[in-house]
């Protein structure tokens, strides 16, 4: 049996311990209270916990989110996690800033992108729109079935003409049906952008505690999805 655990072990029970701690958030270093990424009173860096992204970034759990704050808070905190500050310091912090460089990437990725962050926060809340598209692909694949999307309503008439246009191309395409098609894509993605106003709503909504606004999200968002998949339709038939 080896005395000496490797730093992976170290980290990990780090961590518990930290978890153990969780609203305590105390400085390793220390021991004073305030310690978030970096202890208040004597500027270590601290461990990396298991949190959300939006406390990650100190921010409150709202979607109509300060970009311009996010934006700075990342450009800050990336320099002063960046690994090549800590090359000196104790494996266990050079450690923790790898892992929280990490974690930052990730919780910038997902939060400075409206969609994303949308889904995000409905992750959060118990919703998962990818994972319930993927399960139903799935079934799909297994049953052998064609995968149901619901058609929106204000979508019948325009993927009705779409798949026209997308059977008539698969038995030849010509310059006039690539016209179309191409128009047809370019209204789509307008489309898909002025969701953004539908969705900028809901958020308003859901900021100021109006729960209805989730399944007005998880509406935007399918509706969403299906634009993306008729705009995915079209480039294939057109590349
Ligand atoms: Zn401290």
């Amino acid at each position: 049996m080896s005395n000496q655990p490797d730093t992976g072990t170290k980290t990990v029970s780090a961590t518990l311990q930290v978890m153990q701690d969780e609203h305590h958030h105390r400085c390793w270093s220390c021991g004073d209270m305030r310690a978030e990424h970096f202890c208040g009173e004597c500027g270590h860096v601290q461990p990396a916990r298991p949190t959300d992204f939006f406390s990650f970034f100190g921010m409150p759990r709202k979607l109509d989110l300060d970009e311009v704050k996010l934006e700075r808070e990342f450009y800050k905190l990336s320099r002063k996690l960046h690994p090549d500050v800590y090359s000196r310091a104790s494996a266990k912090e050079q450690s923790w800033s790898l892992e929280k460089t990490s974690q930052l990437n990730d919780a910038y990725r997902i939060l400075k992108d409206p969609i994303s962050r949308t889904e995000y926060l409905l992750k959060l809340q118990g919703i998962q729109l990818e994972e319930q598209s993927k399960i139903a692909t799935e079934m799909a694949r297994t049953s052998g079935k064609e995968k149901k999307q619901t058609v929106p309503v204000e979508l019948l008439e325009e993927a009705f003409e779409l798949n026209m246009l997308l059977e008539e191309a698969k038995s030849g395409m010509d310059d006039d049906l690539r016209a179309q098609l191409v128009a047809t894509r370019d209204g789509l993605t307008r489309r898909m952008d002025s969701m953004q106003e539908d969705l900028h709503a809901a958020w308003k909504k859901w900021d100021g505690g109006d729960v209805e606004a989730t399944s007005m999200m998880v509406d935007v968002l399918n509706r969403r999805s299906y634009l993306r998949n008729l705009v995915r339709d079209i480039n294939e038939v057109l590349k």
